[in-house]
């Protein structure tokens, strides 16, 4: 998971895209980068940690020119290190080149290997740099032609957004995992993982960029290309669960209103009566909603989240994601004390930061805690991007339902069945990467 944002043809190109990139945040907090271009040079400023860490007032200000790309950075693959940090730059033999990707090749191994025994010298270690290596390497003068013959060799996950000093080029995997969307601004184009980034910029939304298509962004029009077939669409079904804001519009869904769907469904799958319906905030809250609204039970909120710290996940260490866990929740007694208590989350991973939640919970005096799981058991870990830990680490891959209500010492626990799950998008299954909670993986 990162964020992705550019723009094309506006004087203020790289405020717009830190305030897109500001909307982007929950999609990564490691890294945040702005690339430029003035149409004859590149500016750029990456750094270590969250937008508004990263860039001044000045450094906004420094990076002039009407196109601007930017990134913010969850690591997966390639350690989590400054040098990693997007938009990649290089000047190659296709001229100036930026780069922001999100998702995650599954075959930049053996790719990088190959480029290396040509000679290639790499300056990270993550997956995207491949995709220039290749580009600069391919015999075709022209971009599009080059990204026609470099993009079959990938394979796995990419949004992409490219830029050179004159266009701007977004790109989708042929399977379409992760998101990619176009808007306008008067005569600007937009390119960005989310709708919200648009809404920010109070840009208009104009569609989505296709699997296996190339829009490219020049001399004020935009022109599509296709680069392959789309045999399988698999947009990864978490985008709605945990990934995407809320407020985000997606395949044509509201992810708010899917979410409140999976909360619902929740509870027809397995009502269950309760003084109180809670949510583990701030990603379960739509579904917590949800469930509260078709149940008539009333929702309250029992968990105060401390917003000052990053996503627990999302800290590389296990070390520091422990302390974080500890921080940022803390229950209000008075909703619990005595309560039959529903909590809703939107999955269990690893299971440490529901078994500390739950821990919080029975301190707090309730009395019964019944909780339910807005996804599917995850069995599988994710080779999309996402940085899910291995099958030894996920809990529901080693232990059944029972076990792990046990483990976690609730009075129930019931997770959403994969076709529940699926009903609330309003979207077909075949429209789906399923592979965390099914193991059937799509490439
Ligand atoms: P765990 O079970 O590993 O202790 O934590 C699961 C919780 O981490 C979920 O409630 C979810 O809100 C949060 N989380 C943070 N990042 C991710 C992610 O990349 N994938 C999933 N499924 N959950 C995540
Ligand atoms: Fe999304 Fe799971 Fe597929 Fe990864 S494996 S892309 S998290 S649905
Ligand atoms: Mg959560």
């Amino acid at each position: 998971m990162c964020g992705i944002f550019g723009i094309y043809n506006h004087r203020d190109a790289s405020e717009l895209t830190y305030l897109g990139l500001y909307s982007l945040q929950h999609r990564g907090q490691e890294s945040a980068g702005i690339v430029s271009s003035n149409a004859e040079r590149f500016l750029s400023k990456l750094g270590e940690g969250e937008v508004q860490e990263v860039f001044s007032k000045e450094d906004l200000i420094k990076l002039d020119g009407k196109i601007a790309i930017g990134h913010v950075r969850y690591s997966t693959y390639g350690a989590s290190d400054i040098r990693n940090a997007q938009p990649i730059v290089v000047k190659c033999s296709k001229g100036l080149l930026a780069i922001a990707h999100n998702g995650n090749l599954v075959n930049a191994k053996i790719l990088r290997n190959k480029l290396e025994k040509e000679g290639a010298i790499f300056q990270t270690t993550t997956d995207s740099e491949v995709i220039l290596h290749l580009i600069s390497h391919s015999k075709e003068k022209n971009i599009i032609e080059s990204l026609k013959k470099v993009l079959p060799q990938l394979k796995g996950a990419y949004s992409l957004i490219l830029m050179t000093p004159t266009a701007l080029y977004g790109i989708r995997d042929p399977y379409g995992f992760r998101p990619l969307i176009i808007g306008k601004l008067s005569n600007s184009y937009i390119l960005a993982s989310e709708t919200c980034a648009l809404d920010i910029i109070s840009a208009k939304f104009v569609r989505e960029v296709e699997p296996s298509e190339i829009v490219e962004i020049k001399d004020g029009e935009l022109k599509s290309y296709k680069f392959a077939h789309t045999t399988k669409r698999s947009l990864c079904i978490f985008e709605y669960i945990y990934f995407s804001r809320p407020d985000s519009i997606l395949c044509g869904q509201s992810v708010y209103n899917v979410r409140k769907n999976l909360g619902k469904t929740l509870y027809i799958e397995n009502p269950t009566e309760a003084d109180v319906v809670i949510s583990v905030p701030d990603s379960a809250n739509s579904a917590a909603l949800g469930y509260a609204q078709i149940s008539n039970i009333k929702f309250d909120f029992g968990f105060i989240r401390n917003h000052y710290i990053g996503r627990t996940f999302i800290q590389p260490k296990q070390k520091i994601r422990d302390f974080s866990a500890k921080i940022k929740y803390n229950p209000v007694k008075d909703v619990l004390k005595n309560k039959k208590v529903i909590v809703v989350d939107d999955s269990i991973v690893r299971g440490t930061t529901s078994k500390k939640l739950i821990t919080m919970l029975k301190y707090a005096g309730v009395k019964e805690i019944h909780l339910r799981i807005a996804s599917s058991p995850i069995i599988s870990p994710c080779v999309y991007g996402i940085d899910t830990p291995t099958k030894k680490e996920l809990i529901a891959a080693n232990y059944n339902v029972e076990e792990i209500r046990n483990f976690l010492g609730v009075n129930s626990l019931y997770y959403i069945s994969l076709k529940g799950m699926i009903e609330s998008t309003n979207l077909k299954e075949e429209n789906f990467c399923l592979a965390c909670f099914t193991g059937d993986y799509p490439i």
